[in-house]
């Protein structure tokens, strides 16, 4: 897997980053939910430059333009419900692609010690197509390779693009060897720590209630 950590070079994106993280700013859901738009969007200019490329050919209204576009057959896929707004982001640039969702979720045993529950999965054919995994928290890595591992029925997609926006580093070892080696990772930032809850540090919190609300 290789791994393509974005704030390695600063830009506007530290910018969102500061945002989503700021307990202040946090209180606007609406910029929360669109500031974790617009990294995805961010991430998925970035990750399209490895896609393939094919010269095609504009007609303009004063004459004709050869111009390389991208190829791939694009899934982007999500896991429920956080998963949401980083989904939009990379629709917003990839209009063209298919969608999958597909809901994990934490069952606790004990109050430290949980499962990763896989339930409902909406996908298409993912057989030969590019893979975008769509998880905005990559925190323990259990979620990402339970969702993996549920994928395998709807086919075997060409090459897999994970899509983070935090992730810890304990999370990225996790799922490291889990994916195929031609897998890339897109993260927007990373942390060191989890705490025992399961929780990044210093993070930003709960992704899902930031954007949604709390649940029960
Ligand atoms: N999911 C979140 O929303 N936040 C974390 O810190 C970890 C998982």
């Amino acid at each position: 897997m290789t791994i393509h950590n974005l704030t390695k070079k600063t830009s506007i994106l530290n910018k969102f980053i500061a945002e989503i993280r700021s307990k202040e700013t946090q209180k606007d859901s609406l910029r929360f939910r669109r500031n974790i738009e617009r990294i995805g969007e961010i991430l998925g200019y970035e990750l399209s430059s490895h896609f393939n490329y094919q010269s095609e050919t504009v007609e303009t209204p004063l004459g004709e333009k050869e111009i390389k576009l991208p190829s791939n057959e694009l899934v982007i896929c999500s896991i429920l419900r956080a998963g949401i707004p980083l989904h939009q982001g990379l629709l917003n640039y990839f209009d063209d692609a298919e969608s999958a969702f597909i809901s994990a979720y934490r069952k606790h045993t004990t109050e430290k010690e949980f499962e990763i529950v896989v339930e409902y999965f909406a996908s298409p054919d993912l057989t030969g197509k590019t893979l975008l995994l769509a998880d905005p928290m990559l925190a323990t890595g259990q979620s990402l390779v339970s969702v993996y591992e549920s994928l395998h029925k709807h086919g075997t997609p060409k090459e897999i693009h994970i899509v983070a926006v935090l992730g810890s580093t304990e999370g990225i070892d996790y799922i490291h060897d889990k994916f195929p080696e031609n897998t890339h990772l897109w993260i927007a930032t990373i942390d060191e720590r989890l705490n025992e809850k399961g929780y990044i540090i210093p993070g930003l919190g709960d992704a899902g209630d930031l954007a949604f609300g709390t649940k029960l």
